[in-house]
């Protein structure tokens, strides 16, 4: 499977990493399947960043294969949702884009790529009106709406289909809204669609 993850789809985190470009198409990046983290599993904090953020997304699963799908038939293409993190070694991402070098160590790096209990998008509503938010140690400190999306998920999805032929199971980070911070030992993550708790887990 493969793990696809959109960058700069919420103006609000674009402002505050001071990316405020205007970008025809959607950022795109990959994580490889050993960036997976399930199941309430501890993330354990790698020993080459000191800096380790947390991006809360909304991540969409890939029910049948596709290639070059139009806009208007993507949402035929994923039928379950989650609350994931696209754990980020800030530090290290800093430092790849100042030399304008690849960022899969700052990004794609084991346990890079959390994702909590997928549920059916048909139970959530109007998938391009659904709010999230993650809580940090009982606070919350990111809060989005899939409304934000500067790239709505049928966009994204018709735009990875151009390049890329998508198979069942393969998942999509569509972008985090602002509020993205580090991580220490022991704090507790938990993150919601509405008010479902679908992620919840620790930081070791
Ligand atoms: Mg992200």
């Amino acid at each position: 499977m493969k793990i696809f993850a959109v960058g700069l789809n919420y103006a609000s985190h674009n402002k505050e990493m001071e990316r405020m470009f205007e970008q025809k198409d959607p950022v795109l990046f990959m994580k490889p399947d050993s960036a997976l983290l399930k199941d309430g599993k501890p993330f354990f904090l790698p020993d080459f960043s000191d800096e380790v953020h947390y991006e809360a997304e909304l991540v969409v699963r890939i029910n049948r294969l596709g290639k070059n799908i139009q806009e208007r038939f993507a949402h035929r293409y994923y039928s379950d949702v989650t609350i994931g993190i696209d754990f980020t070694a800030r530090d290290l991402q800093r430092k790849q884009k100042e030399q304008g070098l690849p960022w899969e160590i700052a990004k794609g790096f084991d346990s890079s790529a959390a994702i909590g209990t997928f549920v059916p998008k048909d139970e959530l509503g109007d998938i391009t009106r659904i709010g999230f938010h993650l809580d940090l140690n009982g606070e919350t400190v990111q809060e989005g709406n899939t409304e934000e999306m500067i790239w709505p998920v049928d966009k994204i999805i018709s735009y990875i289909s151009r390049f890329f032929t998508l198979k069942i199971g393969d998942i999509i980070f569509t972008g985090t809204p602002a509020g993205v911070g580090p991580v220490k030992i022991n704090d507790h993550l938990q993150g919601y669609i509405e008010e479902r708790k679908l992620l919840d887990f620790n930081v070791k």
